[in-house]
């Protein structure tokens, strides 16, 4: 299946970093080299509380805003907690959900990652849902099986035009923060697979558009290769997107790609 062209689209999660005068920094020199809008999507996603200033900062530049998290319910004794009106309310169009380590670290299951997907979409917002497999499940030879354990638990009872507005991140765990990459091959293979997933569920039109992005350890240095795979429709980035040059850069080098191959 080939799918239809589209740009490149490049998230930078800062995680637990940033403080706003920082923030602020990074987002300046972001902008000051930035790819126009129309050739790549940018999306910012800081923490919750840099997330108003930085609105405020991409206003009209075509870079977008996401939230790292959400709670599934709409409002209450929550302590903590942010909802997606929230996130919306902050400037954010899309949200990360289930990404690794919230999964490892605080204890979220495909239960918690389908209430927040419902969630996200429920307030108008992308969820970019994060699926992978540990190096013992690598190893065992249980990508594949992991994968579509994930793709159906925390995704199931969507409808088509929910998943429309999913966005899938497939993020090897042991890729996350390591300096290890799944060689374009390894990312290849695995994103072909989501994208049939996608075929199978919701049809073949629904499975053309996905944007099906790929996390772990990238940077300049390795994006130009891993977005000549076809089926890799950009990146979610994490260490590389705390600094300018570097997250400009990955957004070139996938540029570079999608004018060579795309
Ligand atoms: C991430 O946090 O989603 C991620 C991919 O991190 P890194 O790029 O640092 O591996």
């Amino acid at each position: 299946m080939t799918a239809p062209r589209r740009r490149p689209f490049i998230a930078g999660n800062w995680k637990m970093h940033m403080t706003v005068p920082e923030a602020r920094a990074l987002v300046a020199g972001i902008l000051e080299s930035a790819p126009r809008p129309d050739e790549a999507e940018l999306l910012l996603i800081p923490p919750f509380t840099a997330l108003t200033e930085v609105a405020k900062l991409l206003q009209g530049t075509g870079v977008g805003l996401g939230g790292q998290d959400l709670f599934w319910e709409e409002r209450g004794a929550f302590t903590g907690e942010v909802s997606g009106a929230m996130l919306r309310d902050a400037g954010c169009s899309h949200v990360l959900v289930g990404h690794s380590e919230r999964r490892r670290l605080f204890g979220e299951d495909e239960d918690t990652v389908l209430k927040k997907t419902r969630a996200a979409l429920k307030a108008g917002l992308r969820p970019i849902v994060c699926i992978g497999e540990t190096l013992e499940e690598r190893r065992a030879g249980g990508t594949i099986p992991r994968l579509d354990h994930q793709f159906d638990a925390d995704l199931g009872g969507f409808t088509a035009e929910e998943m429309a507005s999913v966005i899938l991140a497939y993020e090897p765990v042991w890729a996350i923060g390591t300096g290890l990459t799944a060689t374009p091959a390894q990312a290849g293979e695995a994103h072909a697979h989501i994208r049939r997933r996608f075929e199978e569920k919701y049809g073949n039109a629904l499975a053309a558009c996905a944007i099906i992005l790929y996390g772990g350890s990238v940077k300049p240095a390795n994006s130009y290769e891993l977005y000549r795979e076809k089926n890799i429709d950009g990146f979610l980035v994490g260490g590389a997107s705390l600094e300018a040059d570097s997250f400009i850069g990955i957004a070139r080098e996938a540029l570079r790609a999608d004018r060579e191959v795309k």
